[in-house]
């Protein structure tokens, strides 16, 4: 039987030292560094991780100019760590859980913060907020062996040439194998699944002629500019 139009393409991440990465899914977590929960308002807690998704075909590659969303008059951008799985698992014990990753990547969660904030306080769910074209804006994927250990690695992101946000992966509340040992008891995890992981604080408003800039040590940096028109 064929299709009845063409099926959109995979969508894919460039890999450091050739190739592309098929992207599967978009997990995220929420509220993963103490500073930037405070600067929302909340704060952290140690009972459990806790996610939101984005659609794959939210993804946007590195280095676009993109129109600014549509939809929101305080859309906000967020650095984050990601981590790319490469094995397959479920219910995978903390130990053997940085196994089930490929590599790292520098990503830039675009917000539409007032519809979020809309559906926090409505008790809705933050799709919209969330989840929109061009929101997961993912640089190459580096392999782990190039990176090395997550340790106290800057995480930063630059807005018109400014440093606006700047923190350290030390910072994070749930630290990445207990994320993917977390996560594996909720989801069958795959080659292809995403991880962001949170982000510092110094979250603020694009405005059109943004120049977003950030990155991770030791990672590729990612880049989005919001065009004026
Ligand atoms: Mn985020």
């Amino acid at each position: 039987m064929a299709y009845v139009f063409d099926p959109p393409p995979v969508p894919a991440l460039a890999v450091v030292g050739g190739g592309l990465y098929p992207v599967r899914r978009i997990f995220c977590v929420g509220r993963n560094y103490a500073a930037h929960a405070a600067e929302m308002g909340g704060e952290v807690d140690r009972e459990a991780p806790w996610y939101f998704t984005k659609s794959a075909h939210a993804l946007c590659p590195s280095g676009a100019r993109i129109a600014m969303p549509s939809g929101t008059e305080e859309c906000h951008y967020e650095i984050e760590f990601v981590v790319a799985l490469g094995g397959e698992g479920q219910g995978i014990g903390r130990e053997a859980a940085l196994e089930l990753g490929f590599g790292y990547g520098s990503g830039i969660d675009l917000t539409r913060r007032d519809l979020q904030a809309a559906a926090k306080a409505s008790r809705r769910p933050w799709d919209t907020g969330k989840d929109f074209d061009k929101a997961a804006i993912i640089g190459p994927i580096t392999p782990k062996s190039a990176f090395g250990s997550i340790g106290s690695q800057t995480i930063w992101l630059d807005h018109n040439g400014a440093r606006a946000q700047q923190g350290g992966l030390n910072e994070m509340v749930w630290t990445v194998d207990e994320i993917i040992a977390h996560l594996s008891t909720l989801y069958h995890l795959r080659p292809g699944d995403l991880i962001m992981t949170g982000t510092p604080s110094g979250v603020g408003p694009v405005a059109k002629g943004s120049r977003l800039f950030g990155g991770i040590d030791g990672l590729a940096p990612v880049s989005v500019t919001i065009r004026g028109d």
